[in-house]
């Protein structure tokens, strides 16, 4: 967050970094084997896609965790975070300036970057990115200024968040192959992509008054494989109250307040 707000172009190099070594790497990957092989599609292979989805959770769990600097040792941090940050096709340091706006302004209308008050699933996650564009974009201005300079920058920041995740999506497919593409690395994405939007859509709830609450969620089949998967990540009333704890269903009952 202070790199963010001290170097105006913090994100601008940050960003075109990721572009480029993914890009670099995947230039590499097809000089070495090609575009990726040809597509099977058999039982065995199948066996990829629960692998997939698996491997999606703990890492987005990892990338979360590593976002909030709670793996040990705290080295590992930055290592472990831009790997699992590029698996989900997202970036350490922009995921962990969005999710500390989220931590700090918990169901604020304005500055939290997805509160899902008043919101279908679907409509929240066709809004989320959009207003957390909006909310790093605020936060940039207030720190930067706010003239066409500073807009021209957030805009190429914008531009190149995409290219290097566009440069991530070539990569992956390059080293998965295609059928490692289509039946680990897809279900992966959309394993993280729709389960930890759940997680936040489903942990900020309105309770009875209409006043929105921070929850947690355990019991049911869906629940205790979504916790056992996700280290306790539907335990996100008590990542709030202690976001240092990797697995938050560990948070002892009396610092939970239950
Ligand atoms: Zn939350
Ligand atoms: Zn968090």
């Amino acid at each position: 967050m202070n790199a963010f707000k001290k170097d105006a172009f913090h994100f601008l190099k940050y960003f075109s970094l990721n572009a480029v070594v993914f890009g670099f790497l995947a230039f590499v990957l097809w000089k070495t084997n090609g575009l990726g092989g040809s597509l099977s599609m058999n039982a065995t292979v199948m066996l990829l896609i629960p692998v997939g989805l698996v491997t999606g959770l703990v890492s987005a769990t990892a990338f979360h965790n590593a976002s909030h600097g709670n793996i040990k040792p705290r080295r590992l941090n930055a290592l472990i975070g831009e790997l699992t940050a590029s698996f989900s096709l997202e970036d350490l340091r922009c995921f962990r300036v969005g999710h500390m706006l989220h931590h700090i302004h918990t169901d604020d209308p304005e500055l939290d970057p997805h509160p899902p008050k008043g919101l279908t699933f679907f409509g929240f996650i066709m809004s989320s990115r959009q207003k957390t564009i909006e909310c790093i974009s605020r936060l940039y201005y207030q720190a930067h200024g706010a003239g066409p300079a500073q807009r021209r920058n957030v805009l190429a920041q914008i531009i190149l968040f995409h290219v290097a995740a566009l440069a991530k999506v070539v990569f992956w497919f390059l080293l998965f192959g295609k059928t490692g593409f289509l039946f680990f690395f897809v279900p992966a994405y959309l394993a993280y992509f729709f389960g930890f939007a759940h997680l936040n859509y489903a942990s900020h709830q309105d309770d009875e008054h209409g006043v929105a609450e921070v929850s947690n969620h355990d019991g049911t089949l869906f629940y205790r494989v979504m916790n056992f998967l996700t280290s306790g990540g539907y335990y996100h009333r008590n990542h709030h109250l202690a976001p240092g704890l990797y697995n938050p269903s560990k948070l002892s009952r009396a610092k939970a307040g239950v």
